[in-house]
């Protein structure tokens, strides 16, 4: 069995500030191990489930060398491999190779998400709201997308409990979700212990992956349109004459083409 542990760090316990998320900043190396620990969980999770291949890819762009870059090596379960890439959703090729189960570990909600810590999506400066087939979502549309373009299902998201309520609407509810706080605020919230939400992450990846097909691969339909509503004329300026691209108003774009991947990556990369 091949798993995929797809990670961000706005959603670990014991991280409630974004302070504490920028690479560099003075409590980002307690972050990072926070960020670790969890992921080790959902290894050790997926290890006891007889996954044979465990690869981890870190999606928090933390700024400059730590983009997509905060995991601690050494401190990592020996079971793993992990991806480092330059860009977000750059590394397709565990998924093209073909992986029975993703796990999403550390998700935050979609912008504009009451009592969601942190919440934002791609980028808290320059993206408002993000559609795929008119549907609104989050980051964890986004990975989800990217693994339903080949065919793996997400058994497991863990976050605050806004965004697994957000992974439940859009995956359905026999998704496995694990909530390690509860925010009342956007850099608020009660924490479960680290030491104990570990325990519930490696229990959650163990339960998951005892049922392979209780969630279909998420695919957002074909063809596919992708609106991105930014905060700003930036963005579009630059896009507007992108093939498959539409500037729909001052700070709205629409990238239309058969499948997701393909009206993803013309205007992300
Ligand atoms: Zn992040």
């Amino acid at each position: 069995m091949k798993v995929f542990i797809v990670s961000d760090l706005e959603g670990v316990s014991g991280i409630t500030k974004e302070g504490q998320t920028e690479g560099g900043a003075p409590m980002y190396e307690e972050s990072r191990r926070l960020y670790t620990e969890e992921i080790n969980a959902a290894v050790r999770g997926a290890k006891a489930a007889g996954a044979s291949e465990i690869v981890v890819m870190d999606c928090h762009g933390a700024g400059k060398e730590w983009d997509f870059n905060s995991l601690i090596p050494e401190l990592l379960e020996e079971a793993c491999d992990f991806v480092v890439q330059d860009e977000w959703t750059e590394y397709t090729a565990f998924l093209e190779s073909g992986v029975d189960a993703a796990l999403f570990v550390g998700m935050h909600a979609m912008a504009g998400t009451r009592h969601g810590v942190m919440n934002h999506t791609v980028s808290g400066q320059a993206w408002q709201n993000l559609w795929f087939n008119g549907v609104l979502v989050g980051e964890t549309g986004i990975n989800a997308a990217l693994c339903g373009t080949w065919g793996c299902p997400v058994l497991m998201v863990t976050g605050d409990d806004a965004a697994c309520d957000e992974a439940c609407e859009l995956l359905g509810q026999s998704l496995v979700t694990v909530a390690v706080k509860r925010g009342f605020g956007a850099q608020s919230a009660r924490n479960i212990a680290p030491l104990r939400a570990r325990g519930m992450i490696e229990e959650g990846a163990r339960r998951a992956l005892a049922s392979l097909s209780a969630v279909d691969p998420y695919l957002p339909g074909s063809p596919c349109e992708i609106q991105v509503e930014y905060k700003n004329t930036r963005a579009p300026d630059v896009l507007r004459h992108r093939q498959g691209v539409e500037r729909v108003s001052d700070r709205m774009i629409v990238s239309r083409a058969e499948t997701w991947w393909d009206a993803w990556r013309q205007f992300f990369f």
